[in-house]
């Protein structure tokens, strides 16, 4: 078994070298938005291209010299979360979803440790004109371990793929320091189909827009506010009739999209998130088919809060090594998520609160929903290897991580973490 966590470090960026950074993730970008061009096929998801090694091939030599020679692992790094984001919208695709082609825009650039070196007291950073050298900034106790210490110094640990990302708010620099440890006594040749895995349950919602089957909650409160916000300024420039009017209403739609997405890739990044930091190797959504009649008060903005939701996580959680994965959705929301009951009756739902009439199990409705979400699936994968004769051991496969612990579906059992 493997354990990863992710590590937030602030940057401490000299003044003079901010503006190589951002014109890396420009560039980084700029790979990642050519490369989708090159794989995307909007007719016919036979024609998409989702063989690294295939647009490799193409595009290496050529981004490389349109972006006057970035770090050639950026390249590749930029080339490979555009073939990872087209191979999961093909797969959506292939279910008969609605996909489109992937576009990039948040600001991060994904390094390792061929553009990053990570050092006691600071990493350095390539960037199109050379490196930069930047000091973590940790609290004045100085008891504190660095990520230096407490991942590359110790061999417990691996320095894996991070990234360095931007908060438009503060305009500070965080480098996301992605480490890997193995646990010894278990499975240690990484491969993640042979041990255990642990599934990470998400529910999208209204009144939520996200909720994890560990009760994280990602709350639809703020989001619900600025569409109004919008939607009134909208309306109050609908009133006048002058051209000035129209482009202001013109830029205000532009401004809006760009904030949904946004705030949608914060949403998304948080779930990726959760799943590295709880352990989870696999993410597990429903599927979206009919999502307007099994939510019938949702608006568009919410069906497209959803949609977006699952393609961003689809690809952003690969870079973590983490899969996607989705389940038809059956009664996730009136079945009572305790695994000796799984009572299913409407009545056990009102609205926010659950409440078993078998048992008496009251829980977030939202919460209930997650978990089932995450069990489904693990019994999906279950009885298929129960049928299929693969699994010598009567030991199910997978657990679903849940608020300080795991289930197990088929055992029915309940580990604390
Ligand atoms: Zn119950």
């Amino acid at each position: 078994m493997e354990i990863r966590r992710t590590a937030p470090v602030k940057l401490d960026v000299p003044d003079e070298r901010r503006d190589d950074l951002h014109e890396t993730v420009k560039q980084f970008l700029y790979c990642a938005n050519r490369a989708c061009d090159y794989c995307w096929d909007k007719y016919d998801y036979d024609d998409c291209i989702t063989s690294k090694a295939t647009a490799e091939k193409a595009l290496y030599d050529e981004l490389r010299e349109e972006t006057d020679y970035l770090h050639a692992n950026l390249v590749e790094k930029g080339i490979r979360r555009a073939v990872e984001a087209v191979k999961g919208c093909v797969e959506r695709w292939k279910k008969r979803q609605r996909v489109s082609q992937p576009e990039f825009d948040s600001w991060s650039v994904v390094y390792d440790k061929r553009a990053a070196t990570i050092h006691d007291e600071m990493v350095s950073l390539a960037t199109p004109d050379g490196r930069v050298e930047c000091e973590y900034v940790c609290p004045a106790d100085d008891s504190r371990e660095t990520p230096y210490s407490e991942y590359v110094a110790n061999d417990d640990y691996e320095f894996r793929t991070s990234s360095l990302q931007y908060d438009r708010v503060t305009e500070e620099f965080y480098f996301h320091v992605g480490t890997r440890k193995y646990d010894r006594d278990h499975d240690t040749d990484g491969s993640p189909n042979t041990g255990h895995q642990t599934v990470l349950g998400i529910d999208l919602g209204v009144n939520n827009l996200a909720v994890a089957s560990t009760g994280r909650f990602w709350h639809g409160g703020e989001y619900d506010h600025w569409i109004e916000e919008f939607e009134n300024r909208r309306a109050a420039m609908q009133q006048k009739e002058t051209q000035a009017a129209h482009n202001c209403l013109l830029r205000l739609g532009k401004r809006e999209r760009a904030w949904r997405k946004q705030y949608l890739h914060t949403v998304a990044n948080g779930i990726v998130a959760e799943a590295v930091e709880t352990g989870c190797d696999i993410i597990v959504f429903e599927v979206l088919d009919n999502i307007r009649d099994r939510l019938p008060w949702a608006d568009w903005y919410h069906i497209w809060a959803f949609r977006r939701l699952q393609e961003y996580v689809g690809y952003k959680a690969p870079e973590q090594d983490v899969a996607v994965e989705q389940i038809e959705p059956n009664h996730t929301s009136q079945r009572c998520s305790r695994l000796d009951c799984g009572f299913t009756h409407e009545g056990n739902r009102d609205g926010q609160h659950f409440e078993c009439q078998n048992c008496g199990y009251a829980v977030d409705a939202d919460y209930n929903a997650a978990k089932n979400v995450g069990l489904r699936y693990a019994r999906n994968v279950h009885h298929s290897l129960r049928s299929s004769h693969t699994s010598s051991s009567g030991d199910a496969p997978v657990d679903v991580r849940i608020h300080g612990g795991t289930l197990n579906g088929s055992t029915g059992q309940y580990s604390a973490a």
